[in-house]
């Protein structure tokens, strides 16, 4: 390690955190930033080239997965086993491949606690050891926490796999299967689970009178999610709560009674639930400076809050942060990119001695939000809904968005990886053959 060389921590290693990462290399090195088709579109300031660092930083990546997960495709990969592999990526082989130039360690270990004074950060590993990494710098990109099914609970791609082909034997079984909450995640979950399983029936229930009351949203876009919905096939019950849910014997079998706010019950397979957001996962951090639902409550440079301790060396980004808008992804690659400007404009500064540097600010983020459901997806530009199929080829793409994230994200697909290795061994034992005859 070269003296002086500043070290940069990133907790969470998904969109917001290797967004992040890639900003910081690219501008470290002195080019700017890729613009490309990102939403929401971002402000131009940081992405302008500017002197590169002298000291070019190190950086460590800590997660508490053993991969990046595309969670923008979870309607798909939780149960769908060829998607599910294709939608982790093992941090070993982005690291090996993405990141084979750069001075890049990753950390398999979940952070526990951090000592904002000292800069040392706790965490974790799954076999309960203990460890400490001190930086300079640091982002949080830690998201937010959800329950299974809707993302993975596990923590590597193995464990994941075996669960989604469990998931994926139940629903080839079941008949009838219940999905509660009609947010996102529960619209698209029940129509991916409609198109891929369609030996079911789906019955989505919600407390409201509207699909997606939650965000900020036009009504008008809200009643469209409904249309686009039922013409899935599935069917949707408004208005009306989950009060109980029983194990019951039939002449079929073992099915589940469920019985419903409006006194109807229903007998079925499987029960979904798909409201499962428990806050962010920033339960590390000392308490203070953080929203009810634990978002941290950043400046608009996306620095700690000003009474942190050592609060302009801490940034946060993504869905952890306390922000306007919709939690979306691009979002979250957006908050990554300021983050990575203001760290090495503050690393420029201190090289130049320049004790007053300008910061970027990170803009409030409208509201909007582009949903996939089943062949169809809809999406706001502008305030219009836009739908249809090719909506969902244009937002979307195949595997609910994974070939633009990983492009985004320089990602190179399990796939490909797979067969360079594949190539690699049969060249590797080709050569053994040859030994051998000489
Ligand atoms: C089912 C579903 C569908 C969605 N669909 C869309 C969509 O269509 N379009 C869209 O724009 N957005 C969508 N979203 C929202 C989108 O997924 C999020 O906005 C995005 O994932 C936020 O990125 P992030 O990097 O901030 O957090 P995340 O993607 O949640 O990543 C957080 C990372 O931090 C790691 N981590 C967490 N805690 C710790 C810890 N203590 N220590 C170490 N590591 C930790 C996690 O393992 C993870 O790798 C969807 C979300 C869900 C759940």
């Amino acid at each position: 390690m070269a003296q002086n060389q500043p070290h940069i921590l990133i907790v969470g290693g998904a969109y917001a955190g290797l967004s992040t990462l890639n900003s910081l290399i690219t501008l470290s090195s002195g080019a700017a930033l890729p613009t490309g088709p990102v939403s929401p579109p971002p402000p131009p300031e940081p992405f302008v080239s500017a002197r590169g660092l002298r000291n070019k930083p190190r950086y460590t990546l800590l997660d508490e997965r053993d991969g990046f997960y595309h969670t923008v495709g979870a309607p798909l990969g939780q149960i769908t086993p060829s998607y599910a592999k294709e939608f982790w990526l093992s941090y070993d082989d982005i690291v090996a491949d993405t990141y084979a130039n750069e001075d890049v360690k990753f950390v398999h270990g979940s952070a526990s606690s951090l000592d904002l004074e000292k800069k040392i950060i706790e965490y974790k590993t799954a076999d309960s050891t203990v460890g400490h990494i001190s930086y300079d710098y640091m982002v949080v990109a830690t998201g937010m926490r959800r329950g299974a099914p809707i993302v993975p609970l596990e923590f590597d791609k193995q464990s994941f796999l075996s669960t989604v082909d469990k998931m994926s034997a139940e629903l080839t079984r079941t008949r009838k299967v219940v999905i509660v909450g009609g947010g996102a995640v529960g619209i698209e979950l029940a129509a991916k689970v409609k198109m891929e399983y369609p030996n079911n029936e789906v019955i989505l229930v919600h407390s409201r009178e509207t699909l997606i009351n939650a965000e900020p949203l036009p009504q008008e876009y809200k009643a469209k999610a409904l249309e686009l919905l039922l013409i899935t096939g599935t069917h949707v019950k408004l208005s009306q709560r989950v009060l109980k849910e029983e194990q019951i014997q039939t002449v079929d079998g073992a099915r589940i009674q469920v019985t419903l706010s409006g006194g109807e019950t229903i007998i079925c397979d499987k029960v979904i639930y798909s409201a499962v957001q428990k806050g962010a996962n920033t339960e590390f951090l000392a308490q203070g400076g953080r929203d009810e639902i634990g978002c941290i409550q950043v400046r608009d440079t996306l620095q700690f809050p000003a009474l942190a301790p050592n609060a302009d060396f801490h940034f946060a980004a993504g869905d952890a942060v306390s922000w306007s808008g919709v939690k979306r992804s691009g979002g979250a690659q957006n908050m990554g990119r300021i983050c990575a400007a203001n760290i090495v404009t503050l690393l420029r500064a201190a090289e130049d001695g320049n004790s007053n540097p300008e910061l970027e600010i990170c803009p409030p983020f409208q509201p909007t939000m582009s949903l996939a459901i089943g062949e169809q997806a809809m999406g706001l530009r502008g305030g219009e809904i836009r739908f249809g199929k090719e909506v969902m080829e244009r937002a979307f793409g195949r595997g609910l968005g994974i070939e633009g994230t990983l492009k985004k994200l320089r990602l190179t697909p399990v796939a490909e990886l797979e067969s360079r290795r594949t190539q690699e061994k049969s060249k590797g034992a080709g050569a053994g053959v040859v030994a051998a005859h000489i």
